[in-house]
């Protein structure tokens, strides 16, 4: 028996990296029972033990558990969740400063989805190079809000390669992701991080959309540095879908403290009395941007449920 990983699936074959070769595997059937609550019961990403045959192909024997993954809804009308990725070190949300704007709110969105799936997460502020000077001050500023919840924060220009130092040797020998909107930047900084990053991706990909041919399964890409990077078609749907709002700010960590006391266990901090979380945002310890996303969330939270 042999430990690999899961690096593309077609949904009958599965690519299995074993570290000095990759071999097609097929996965018995009695595993689809198992994972009846998820509409694929393996995942890129998964750690796996194979045996080979004769004719060099592979047999799944066992799926190792998972540290984490995210889901999105299954596609085609199917009941359930399916699952994007598993086993991700990090995830990051990427913006630029400009073209197109930076939006703090989808950075938080993001983080709390990171939050609710257990996946640590991290922030790229991309596009330096266009940044004004009071821009400057404003990544800054959101760099110490950031860090201050135990996030990773990066402020890049993908055509500065010096400014991609640390975050090429973050990216090393983890496996990440990256999610943003199309534009602010993710194939150039990925380009610049490993010259032959977009060969590999190949035709069969969708990252960014651009590939020739746009399917539903993923793969893991290994980067010159040795890291593994999800490129993952349909992740900007993964989302929360499953989260009450009285938890949501079990997903802020600036929220859990204050959280503690409020009256209600069931609080959602809007107009609840005795509100821990409402005194704490009135004495300036909750940043207003921050309250603001809660509140947007909550609401969009609301309407789906
Ligand atoms: P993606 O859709 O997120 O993969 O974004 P792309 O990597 O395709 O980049 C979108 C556009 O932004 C391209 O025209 C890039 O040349 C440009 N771009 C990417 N990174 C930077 C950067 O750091 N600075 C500047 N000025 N332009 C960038
Ligand atoms: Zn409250």
């Amino acid at each position: 028996m042999q430990k690999g990983r899961i690096i593309q699936s077609t949904g009958s074959w599965y690519k299995v990296d074993l570290g000095n070769e990759i071999v097609q595997s097929r996965l018995p059937g009695r595993f689809r029972l198992e994972g009846k609550e998820v509409t694929n019961p393996i995942a890129v990403g998964d750690w796996v033990d194979i045996t080979v045959g004769k004719d060099g192909s592979g047999n799944i024997e066992k799926i190792h558990q998972r540290d984490n993954y995210i889901t999105r809804q299954a596609t085609h009308g199917r009941r359930g969740e399916q699952i994007l990725v598993s086993n991700l070190d990090i995830a990051f949300v990427v913006q630029s400063i400009k073209q197109p704007k930076l939006k703090e709110g989808f950075i938080d969105r993001f983080l709390v989805t990171c939050e609710a799936y257990e996946v640590p997460a991290g922030i790229i502020v991309n596009k330096m190079d266009l940044v004004s000077e009071n821009g400057e001050a404003f990544v800054e500023e959101l760099k110490n809000l950031y860090e201050g919840f135990g996030y990773k924060f990066f402020s890049t220009s993908a055509t500065e390669p010096n400014s991609l130092k640390t975050l090429n040797e973050e990216l090393s020998d983890k496996t990440s992701v990256f999610i943003g909107p199309s534009g602010v930047g993710k194939t150039s900084l990925l380009n610049t991080i490993d010259p032959n990053f977009s060969e590999k991706v190949g035709e069969i990909s969708s990252f960014s959309n651009k590939g020739k041919h746009t399917t539903t399964f993923a793969k893991l890409i290994k980067l010159s540095n040795g890291g593994f990077l999800a490129d993952t078609p349909g992740i900007r749907e993964f989302g929360l879908f499953n989260i009450e709002p009285w938890e949501l700010s079990l997903y802020f960590p600036e929220m859990l403290e204050p959280r503690r006391e409020c009256k209600f266990n069931t609080c959602t901090h809007l107009h609840e009395p005795s509100c821990g979380v409402m005194e704490a945002f009135e004495q300036g310890k909750i940043d207003a941007g921050r309250y603001d996303s809660y509140i947007k969330i909550l609401e969009s939270l609301q309407t789906i449920n």
